[in-house]
């Protein structure tokens, strides 16, 4: 039996994995489930499995939890806040830690259970973009288990040969291939993008999932976080990653050989499917995902990233070849520009103007410790404050739309 941690129960990620878990109750059993605010949802799912424990972020969220569960009778044990996420990742009682906190919150309980050597199922990209080195070293020192949830990286590494580890040239591994839907603006005209509304962004034409990673998948941030991640999770440097366009999301990634083979991982675009082979690997269990039917799909169509309608994905492979805090300084900025974008402050376009002002404005330095690491995403945040005020006060003297941050 598997005990399971789930970090973010109530979010796109967190919801799938539950789904896979009813599917088999002999093989896992749920220790503890978090959420930030969305007391309700979390409140259902204890009833539903019984954690032991529950981390919500505050105490008035705590508290209102507490009472609910009360009322239905639950004896799970109710805490709040960053130590509590901490505590319920790297517990005895649990042996495997999904990690689908969005964003840079999840990095500290996400390496609490590198730390303490638990199987991590990674979906929370962001902790591994700001946080690099240091946290592949903690998976290393500690002997915890690394299983990719992004699509395309646990594609690649079904792709990848057993037993090469970090070492993909050493299997004759030449490029990893990482295909990209182009999210909902691949053919607009570039020009209307300026307009374009939060809820346009969040309609992903492939897959569904939560606001900020579907705004990143819009503007192909999404991609360079996962550029950034590949180079992390599978040692590879950025010449040898290539990002592919491929509209159908059939094709999950692909490995490229030095002989000419191409290995690539294909299925239905739902995320229950990488789940279910995280957490069950090396074995396969249902996951509730239909069967691909290619005569269905019919065709499969490839092209090259245009870097000029999605400047984000060139500022990822910037900071991914600055190296040190670069990255995240990166995904600082875009968490920022992102919320600042949602909240209707800034236009789509001013993401990435947001983005590339912070990086010229900052300058890196050595990731030498996850202190070093926040101190820096601190500074771009703040720093990205001000830029989006200065576009948001811009805009509100009648010059919204290309808002110009110079
Ligand atoms: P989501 O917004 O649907 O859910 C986020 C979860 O994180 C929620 O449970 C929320 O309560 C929790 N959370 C939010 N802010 C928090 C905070 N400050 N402190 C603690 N908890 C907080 O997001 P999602 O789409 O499930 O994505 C989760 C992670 O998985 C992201 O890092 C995303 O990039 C990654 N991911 C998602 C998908 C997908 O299909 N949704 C695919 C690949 C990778
Ligand atoms: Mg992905």
């Amino acid at each position: 039996m598997q005990r399971i941690t789930i970090l973010g129960a109530t979010g796109s990620i967190g919801v799938s994995t539950l789904d896979v878990l009813a599917r088999h109750p002999e093989r896992y059993s749920v220790y503890a489930l978090s959420a930030h605010s969305r007391v309700d949802e979390l409140a259902a799912q204890c009833v539903r499995f019984r954690p032991a424990r529950a981390v919500v972020g505050d105490a008035d969220a705590a508290a209102r939890l507490r009472a609910l569960l009360r009322a239905a009778g639950v004896r799970t044990e109710v805490e709040h806040g960053e130590r509590a996420l901490c505590a319920i990742a790297s517990a005895a009682e649990t042996d495997t830690v999904m990690a689908a906190i969005v964003g840079a919150a999840g990095l500290a309980p996400t390496l609490a259970a590198a730390r303490a050597g638990k199987k991590v199922l990674l979906a929370n990209k962001e902790a591994l973009v700001m946080s690099g080195q240091l946290f592949m070293d903690a998976v290393r020192e500690s002997g915890a288990v690394l299983l990719p949830i992004d699509s395309e990286h646990n594609a690649i590494f079904q792709c990848l040969p057993q037993g090469y580890g970090r070492a993909p040239a050493a299997a004759g591994v030449t490029k990893i291939l990482l295909t990209a839907s182009g999210g909902p603006f691949l053919k607009r005209d570039v020009a209307t993008l300026d307009g374009v509304t939060p809820d346009e962004a969040c309609a992903h034409p492939k897959w569904v999932m939560g606001r900020k990673i579907s705004v990143d998948s819009a503007t192909m941030m999404n991609k360079g976080l996962e550029v950034i991640e590949a180079h992390w999770l599978f040692g590879t440097p950025a010449e040898q990653i290539e990002v592919v366009i491929h509209p159908q999301s059939v094709i999950h990634s692909m490995v490229s050989y030095s002989d000419g083979s191409v290995l690539a991982e294909l299925g239905n675009p739902d995320m229950r499917t990488p789940i279910a082979h995280a957490l069950a690997y090396p074995e396969r269990i249902a996951s509730g995902v239909a069967q691909l039917d290619l005569t269905q799909v019919g065709t499969l169509q490839f092209e090259r990233p245009d870097f000029e309608r999605f400047p984000c994905l060139a500022l990822a492979f910037d900071a991914l070849k600055a190296g040190g805090t670069a990255p995240a300084l990166l995904n600082a900025a875009n968490e920022a520009a992102v919320a600042a974008f949602l909240d209707t402050r800034i236009g789509f376009r001013d993401i990435a103007r947001v983005i590339a002002r912070v990086m010229d404005e900052l300058p890196h330095g050595a990731a030498a410790s996850i202190e070093a690491v926040m101190a820096q995403d601190a500074l771009a945040r703040a720093a990205a404050g001000r830029v989006i005020d200065a576009i948001a006060a811009r805009a509100a003297g009648g010059n919204f739309s290309g808002a110009n941050t110079q």
